[in-house]
């Protein structure tokens, strides 16, 4: 990760304030005491002595508040942990009144879209599809509205969105901001401080990082909301298990060194499948020329290893380098160790996802030996099979 050149020098207290990656390795610690552990116990209870402010199982967890304390510092704002990234979604969505205007990105995570069109059509929303890296199109239809969502960089089509501008107008609309920063994460982009109300996460990505676990977080700084989302947890049930909160946050210890390593193989990825003659196209706001570049540039200090190409030959040629790949893995998700590959049409509800878009999440492997399985899989539908062989 580029610079902290945006960090306030000193904290609250007047103390020096941490960087992000230290942040990452300290937050959610216990007291430094003789044989105090140094990592938050994983604490197994459905109930506790009475008397106390948690009282049941489902209202909190000592586990839970470690982890939460660790994502609420990175994203400047107090966290909720949930038993999924939707759990957190929902959580905030069903926060909104009865007949909430939302506006919503076209590109988007396709559960959060599933969820609102499946409420819409019984009457719980009235949503506005927008595309958000259109701010002037995406501004206007906030008139009016209860919240606006935003993902960015958005999925699979990794356009950027201007976060300051977009909650600076929606504001002004008097629409709220939720910003699903999954693919950012807070060590590149924290939108509390763009001017963000809640941000939602799925921290079965890259804040676990091992593609082991379902876990979610939300995140604000305002208190009423927070209070709602409390609720939502304690009446919808979507809580967290202890042990995947336990391990999230022993993912989130190595996020920063992660995410650095990913992040530079896939900036080397883009620039070399951008010259790959089997390659028609590559989305990386890295790459100089993309058109998420220059507002990627000022609001986030990497561009992150997500990136999506397309492949000259259509659907077939795209499944042929998925069925190809021997160290990349062909599955869905993102954000962990592993580098991920798959075409994201065949998907319901990504019909207008381009046919050949490959959506790749860089992991930690090395990455000539990334680029040397993706040479040999983009050469693959070239190849005769063994039947044509005869
Ligand atoms: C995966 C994902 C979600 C949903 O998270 P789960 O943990 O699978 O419930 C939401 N938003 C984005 C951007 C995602 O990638």
């Amino acid at each position: 990760m580029s610079s902290d050149a945006k960090r306030p020098s000193t904290d609250p207290e007047g103390r020096p304030a941490l960087s992000p990656e230290t942040i990452a390795v300290m937050a959610g610690r216990g007291p430094r005491v003789p044989d105090g552990p140094l990592s938050a116990p994983v604490v197994f209870a459905g109930t506790y002595h009475a008397g106390g402010p948690v009282g049941y199982g489902r209202d909190g967890n000592p586990t839970w508040a470690a982890l939460e304390e660790t994502i609420g510092t990175l994203e400047g704002g107090r966290a909720l942990a949930f038993a999924s990234g939707m759990g957190a979604i929902t959580a905030v969505l069903e926060s909104m009144t009865l007949g909430a205007v939302i506006v919503f990105p076209a590109d988007s995570y396709m559960g959060t879209r599933a969820f609102l069109a499946d409420r819409s059509r019984r009457g719980r929303f009235e949503p506005r599809i927008v595309d958000v890296t259109d701010t002037a199109a995406t501004l206007a239809a906030c008139e009016g509205a209860a919240l606006l969502w935003v993902e960015t960089p958005t999925n699979p089509l990794i356009g950027i969105a201007d976060l300051a501008t977009l909650c600076a107008g929606a504001h002004r609309s008097g629409a709220h901001v939720a910003v699903d920063n999954t693919f950012a994460t807070p060590l590149l982009q924290r939108p509390l401080e763009l001017g963000a109300d809640v941000v939602v996460h799925s921290v079965t990505k890259y804040l676990s990082g091992h593609s082991d676990l379902q876990l979610g977080a939300a995140v604000t700084r305002d208190e009423a909301l927070w209070g709602e989302l409390v609720n939502r947890r304690e009446l919808y049930g979507a809580i967290p298990g202890p042990m995947e909160a336990f391990l999230a946050l022993r993912g989130i210890r190595t996020l920063p060194v992660r995410l650095e390593r990913a992040q530079a193989s896939a900036g080397e990825l883009a620039r070399r499948l951008s010259r790959h003659p089997a390659v028609t196209r590559v989305r990386y706001p890295g790459l100089p020329d993309d058109p998420g570049h220059g507002v990627a540039s000022r609001q986030m200090k990497g561009f992150g290893a997500m990136l999506s190409f397309e492949v000259k030959g259509g659907a077939e040629a795209a499944e042929a380098v998925c069925a190809a790949v021997r160290v990349l893995t062909h599955a869905t998700s993102l954000g962990g160790v592993e580098t991920l590959i798959e075409r994201r049409h065949k998907w319901r509800g990504e019909e207008s996802t381009p046919p050949s878009l490959l959506r790749m999440s860089v992991g930690c492997e090395n990455v000539e030996d990334l680029w040397a399985d993706l040479e040999q899989a983009l050469d693959a539908p070239a190849r005769p099979t063994r039947s044509q062989e005869g």
